[in-house]
């Protein structure tokens, strides 16, 4: 037997017996990418997944590559390796040259010069790809591509039993919850089984917005000076607006242990964006559309006035007048989504000194009618198609309804489209869409008054002020405790 034939029975038997151990189906994963690349004399190797959609391919366990280039960003799977997806071997001899890659300059930073792909399969469904990347031209021979695709079935009946273990798991921990509550903008390959339900409820968020999330998309390492590496897996990933989001909703005592972990996290990786969601702003936020525990919470008081009627007056005229001067000669069209914004719209228009049509939308708000997907619920009259609209709101918080919204402008053409907001609560933002004109930057705090509500109530002050949360939510409950 040759050397390069001895060198792949090793392989194999080493990684026979690591799928016959104690390990976790990550630690699997990695073993196989690892004896792959070693076995082939390669300089690394990687393992990308579909997502569910099929669109998106990410790294899913990696060797022999730079943090750099695996947070290139996700390769879109129609423009790239149609070969290796559609169930055949693809070999790119020089990455410089081959119009397929899609990042063809970091590819060449990263010393890249040939590829080998081939599918990975569960069941003869191709469910991503193996690649191995060459620092040299190569020609992989029969016996290569052989081995390589015997390490990606492998990597199918590895991925197959952690997917058939995670059901069981679910099944056994869902009890009377039905399965139908996983949901199916989960990983092709790992049925989102989510640590907690606060999770669950955020990826449904999510996916009311449209946003494609992965849960638990990789993990970091994380080195500390004297002290063991530790791995930290931020709980989400969203792919369109490049953010990690970790949720520290899960146990309070948990809370320090994890800013300490980000703090590094943003130390050591200064270009990966990640976003801290704690308890209390997950509340808000649940509650912003009647859900979770301070949904029901009936708040009476007002609190402190953050914006006086004169204050919101001048700076509407400001704005007024910015708007006016950008739009000099054109007759611009105000879109507003209902409700907040009325209040606001009817004295922007006021002020403008160019003619201008109005127009509103009202989009169903997640946990309102309208089930799972969003709904337009009353659209724009008037024709778009180009015209020089300006999306009037009263406040942009995670942006997540702008970003939609805006979504839906643009598919009717319009000349222009420009963002006009009262409010932007920055430090909430997710979705980070951009502003052209805001009045004021506010700060995380739940906001009513001047069209701003709270279960539909305060919408008629004149003035913009803070509710008054902690003193309501300890009188609700005294009065629960109160007899009769
Ligand atoms: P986003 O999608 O940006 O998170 O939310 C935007 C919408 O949430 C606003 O149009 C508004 O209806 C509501 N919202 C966000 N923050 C506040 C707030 O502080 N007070 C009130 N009353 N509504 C808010
Ligand atoms: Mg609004």
């Amino acid at each position: 037997m040759g050397k390069q034939a001895l060198g792949f029975n090793k392989a194999l038997d080493d990684i026979a017996e690591a799928l016959n151990s104690d390990i976790t189906t990550s630690e699997k994963l990695r073993f196989l990418v690892k004896a792959a690349a070693r076995a082939l004399g390669v300089k690394g190797c990687s393992l990308m997944l579909l997502d569910v959609q099929r669109k998106r391919l990410f790294h899913a366990a990696s060797q022999g590559l730079s943090e750099r280039y695996l947070r290139k960003g996700f390769l879109e799977a129609e423009k790239s390796l149609t070969e290796a997806l559609e169930g055949r071997v693809e070999t790119i001899f020089d990455v410089a040259t081959d119009p397929r890659i899609q990042f063809q300059e970091l590819a060449r930073q990263e010393r890249i010069v040939s590829m080998l792909s081939v599918p990975v399969k569960i069941k003869g469904e191709v469910v991503g790809i193996l690649r191995a990347y060459s620092r040299t031209q190569r020609e992989f021979t029969v016996v290569e591509e052989q081995f390589f695709i015997s390490v990606a079935n492998l990597i199918g009946v590895v991925l197959e039993l952690g997917r058939f273990n995670e059901t069981e798991k679910q099944l056994m921990e869902a009890k009377d919850e039905p399965p139908s509550l996983l949901t199916p903008l989960s990983l092709q390959v790992k049925p989102a089984s989510f640590a907690h339900p606060s999770e669950e409820e955020f990826a449904r968020l999510l996916d009311f917005y449209q946003i494609e999330w992965i849960y638990e998309p990789r993990s970091f390492v994380l080195e500390w000076e004297g002290k063991a590496a530790e791995m930290f897996t931020p709980d989400f990933y969203l792919p369109a607006l490049d953010i990690y989001v970790e949720m520290t909703t899960l146990k309070p005592g948990l809370t320090t242990e994890k800013n300490r972990k980000v703090r590094r996290l943003r130390e050591l990786y200064p270009e990966v964006n990640i976003k801290l969601l704690a308890r209390r702003d997950y509340d808000r936020l649940l509650a912003k559309y009647g859900h979770g525990p301070l949904a029901g919470v009936k708040t009476r008081g007002v609190g402190r006035v953050l914006f006086s009627a004169p204050k919101i007056q001048k700076r509407v005229s400001q704005l007024a007048k910015e708007v006016s001067q950008d739009y000099e000669g054109h007759h611009p069209v105000l879109v507003g989504v209902l409700r907040g914004v009325f209040c606001f719209m009817a004295d922007l228009m006021r002020y403008l000194t160019v003619p201008a049509d109005v127009d509103f939308m009202a989009i169903s708000y997640y946990g309102g009618e309208g089930g799972k997907a969003v709904r337009v619920t009353m659209d724009v009259g008037i024709e778009l198609e180009g015209c020089h609209v300006l999306l009037v709101e009263d406040i942009v918080d995670t942006g997540m309804t702008l970003s939609l919204v805006l979504n839906h402008l643009k598919a009717r053409n319009p000349a222009s489209l420009r963002v006009c907001t009262l409010l932007d609560k920055r430090i909430r933002r997710l979705a980070d869409v951009h502003l052209d004109y805001v009045g004021f930057e506010v700060p995380d705090e739940f906001l009513v008054g001047y069209g701003l509500d709270y279960q539909e109530e305060y919408r008629n002050l004149p003035f913009i002020a803070l509710m008054e949360e902690e003193k309501t939510q300890r009188r609700s409950r005294d009065t629960k405790k109160r007899p009769g």
